[in-house]
């Protein structure tokens, strides 16, 4: 009675006062009451819930999380993802990108509710825990809770084996949606497949992972592909000669986690446990077994293989060059900044770099453990062929000479036959112009031959 009596004699100017000093010097997302929703508890959240918990994340750490919706799922509902990184909002030169995609099948939950937690974890040790501080401060990470919300609420507690819930709402198997490159498109693209393919297509990951009901399922590298095979589509699963590559970012994680590293062999697909939807209480112990694993996982952007930076003479970022490492089938591609990253495991390759009207380069590079290997590579721009025979020739090959392919030091170029024939050339004098002679009498022979073979048609 005698608080009521209180609040009754507050003055409508002492309660804008006070109302003004609630919204000045809260959170909004704690004026919000997050604070019933963080910490994140280990738990099954339905969809608002886990929606409420990255609204919250988000409004309680502005400076280093963005949230943002990529599509819609069948039945309309939003497939959330929470960046985490410093300055969010866009790619950084220099800067990977990872991503952690959870809950593709509907009833596997316990990849959604790790993600809730790994984001909350991160986000509450950001200038508390060194080294959780500097992975946001140098990593852009992007987490998706659940790309299929709709198959979630058809799903059930405790199911650990069945497939209830494990569809979309318009029953695809978004696992099996993505164009394959063997066995072609099998069902119509569903709205939350085309979602994630357009995702991957607009942020140059570096690496990511699927977390399934129990299993984790690793993805490599850029999803980043060449315009030929956008047009295609793209498969998420990338099968390649790449399998060392394979086996380490398994490995990795499975020697991070207490008991996986314990069985036979590795494999691409990680059994992490065997219940697709075990009851609440196992969420904590899978938390616990998996976090550091979760966590060494997003390092290996920075301590595997080589990145750096592509350029021009003038040091402007070269988009879209080319980087192949000896006859691997996958090439890489340089982002708009003229940033790239391959993960590689420690050892000895060649890197050819190349991009259309401009010189390649190959060089030896060394991979070293633990620490990524940086590149940065200079190309310089060819000369057309109408500047030939136009006296211009001495001029480019001293050019070409004296360019050199400009690398990181601990690599040494292989110099190639035609650059091995512009060193010969630049160590005798006037061959230029000899071969410019030569040049001038191959198109007067040519010329010949032509009128020859016409006067006899
Ligand atoms: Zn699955």
């Amino acid at each position: 009675m005698r608080s009521k009596k209180k609040k009754i004699k507050m003055s409508p100017r002492c309660l804008t006062f006070w109302l003004g000093m609630l919204i000045n010097f809260c959170p909004i997302g704690q004026a919000r009451g997050s604070s019933a929703i963080l910490p994140v508890q280990a738990a099954h959240h339905n969809n608002t819930a886990l929606h409420q918990i990255l609204e919250a994340l988000a409004a309680s750490y502005p400076k280093i999380t963005r949230l943002y919706s990529i599509g819609k799922s069948y039945q309309g509902k939003d497939l959330w993802v929470l960046e985490i990184t410093r300055n969010p909002g866009k790619h950084t030169a220099g800067k990977p990108e990872f991503k952690y995609l959870a809950n593709m099948h509907g009833n596997e939950v316990v990849g959604r509710e790790l993600l809730l937690l790994l984001a909350d974890f991160l986000c509450s040790n950001y200038g508390r825990i060194n080294r959780i501080t500097k992975l946001i401060d140098t990593t852009r990470i992007h987490l998706l809770p659940s790309m299929n919300p709709d198959g979630w609420e058809s799903s059930k507690e405790g199911d650990c084996t069945s497939i209830r819930g494990r569809f979309n709402a318009n029953g695809v198997d978004l696992n099996r949606n993505f164009p394959d490159p063997y066995d072609g498109q099998r069902n119509e693209l569903q709205p939350e497949t085309r979602a994630v393919m357009s995702w991957i297509h607009q942020e140059p990951f570096v690496l990511s992972a699927n977390l399934h009901g129990g299993t984790l399922v690793v993805n490599y590298p850029f999803d980043n592909l060449p315009k030929e095979l956008k047009k295609v589509g793209e498969r998420i699963y990338y099968s390649s000669p790449d399998d060392d590559i394979f086996v380490k970012i398994a490995k990795v994680y499975s020697m991070a986690h207490p008991t996986m590293h314990k069985g036979n062999c590795f494999e691409i697909t990680l059994e992490l446990g065997c219940c697709k939807y075990p009851p609440a209480m196992y969420i904590k112990p899978y938390w616990y077994a998996n976090r550091e694993a979760l966590l060494k996982y997003i390092d290996l952007v920075h301590t595997t293989g080589i990145r750096g930076f592509i350029f021009d003479r003038k040091r402007r970022p070269l988009e879209g060059a080319k980087i192949v490492i000896d006859c691997r089938a996958k090439k890489i591609k340089t982002s708009k900044d003229g940033d790239f990253w391959r993960l590689l495991v420690p050892g000895n390759y060649t890197i050819r770099v190349s991009k259309r009207k401009y010189r390649n380069i190959n060089m030896r590079v060394t991979v070293n453990p633990d620490q990524a290997t940086v590149l940065n590579i200079t190309l310089t721009r060819k000369r057309s062929f109408s500047s030939f025979g136009k006296g211009r020739m001495s001029a480019n090959l001293t050019q070409a000479l004296d360019d050199g392919p400009a690398a990181n030091l601990s690599f040494h170029p292989i110099v190639r036959s035609h650059d091995k024939l512009r060193l010969s050339m630049k160590n005798s004098k006037g061959t230029a112009s000899r071969l410019k002679n030569l040049f001038c009498d191959y198109r007067f022979i040519s010329c010949l031959i032509i009128f020859c073979l016409s006067r006899l048609g």
